[in-house]
């Protein structure tokens, strides 16, 4: 087997490096892969750029990416759900299996959880790494090894639609056109959503949502009162929303979700900023509003899948931008500039 395992090392604060790492034994349950390609999240932005999310800091260097897909070339002794050659999607979260959250079918929930590249568990941009092979999916031969990496994003619009109860007939308000917006869009739409707009203060990734399928599209301008901005997008729905999903992360926008979702609906919150924001929470209980968090995604992967090889959703458009994993340093930056319109960068292993 080849000795080069080159792998994205985060050491701190703009301090990514490129270095050899030992190509690790797959233990009893689990399987060696061959990496493909690894997506960039914001999540992996942020680091970078704060070393941290929340609690969550990193202190000792990190191996960065969770979004990937490649090709088993080792099977540790008890796996028997695949084998080598086979194309798997790495679900990069693995679960204690044990506890209550496990248990009670919330393994998204797992305190012991071991998840890629959310410190001090390391990620997969490497050339090999090993997973748990009962979070490895095996792709059909018809869908590549680059929507198997975009079943990470795609699972949290997937989980962030079931905790809205989207189905039939929803009409569906997303705030935020950012990659989690958009994935959430197409997983609405898949899951019966009859009509869809979609908010961003940024023109060009309104476009993109116009494209992907949103009905209607509203810029929301920095200075428009709130007033005004929930007047325009009643006037879209012809009324108020049943379900707001809210992917930006910003103050406004969950004000939004709470105060233009329709009496009795349900406001999801997917999008992550800061750690207390001000929100009118009485006009959420006298009107009935469910406001529910999302946190990643939970028995959302199989239907991912379902989702891609059936060809009811269609990811391959998020790819904007492909780098070698070389070219680490400049794909982290398309990643984190503006200017670049990134929507999801892809590094090739
Ligand atoms: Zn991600
Ligand atoms: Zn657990």
């Amino acid at each position: 087997m080849a000795k080069d395992n080159l792998t994205a090392v985060l050491y701190g604060i703009d301090d990514l490096r490129l270095e050899q790492t030992p190509i690790a034994e797959p233990k009893d349950n689990e399987v060696l892969l061959q990496m493909f390609c690894v997506g960039i999240c914001g999540s992996d932005v942020h680091y970078l750029v704060h070393g941290r999310i929340g609690d969550f800091i990193v202190k000792e260097p990190m191996i960065i990416g969770h979004e990937s897909a490649g090709t088993v070339v080792k099977l540790g002794k008890n796996v028997k759900n695949l084998k080598i050659g086979d194309r798997v999607a790495v679900e990069p979260g693995v679960p204690c299996r044990t506890c209550t959250y496990c248990k009670e079918g919330h393994y998204n929930l797992c305190e012991e959880i071991i998840f890629c590249a959310t410190p001090p568990d390391h990620g997969s941009l490497r050339r090999y790494y090993t997973h748990a092979a009962d979070f490895c999916y095996k792709l059909p031969d018809h869908i590549t090894l680059e929507e198997g990496a975009l079943m990470e994003p795609l699972s949290v619009g997937v989980h962030a639609c079931k905790r809205a109860n989207i189905g039939i007939g929803s009409k569906v308000l997303i705030t935020g056109a950012g990659p989690i917006g958009l994935v959430t869009l197409l997983a609405a739409k898949a899951m019966g959503a009859s009509y869809i707009v979609v908010t961003d203060l940024v023109e060009k990734r309104l476009k993109v949502a116009k494209e992907l399928g949103a009905n209607k599209v509203l810029q929301i301008q920095k200075d428009m009162k709130e007033e005004d901005s929930i007047k325009l997008i009643h006037q879209m729905f012809g009324g108020a929303p049943d379900k707001t999903i809210e992917a930006s992360g910003a103050e406004a926008s969950m004000r939004i979700a709470i105060l233009a979702t329709k009496s009795g609906g349900t406001a999801v919150l997917v999008g992550m900023g800061a750690p207390e924001v001000k929100i009118p929470l009485m006009n959420a209980l006298i009107r009935e509003i469910d406001i529910r968090g999302v946190f990643r995604y939970c028995n959302d992967y199989a239907d991912s899948l379902n989702l891609i090889a059936s060809g009811k959703v269609d990811v391959k458009p998020l790819i904007t931008h492909k780098f070698k994993i070389e070219e680490a340093h400049a794909a982290f930056e398309a990643a984190k500039s503006p200017a670049s319109n990134a929507i999801k960068v892809m590094i090739y292993c």
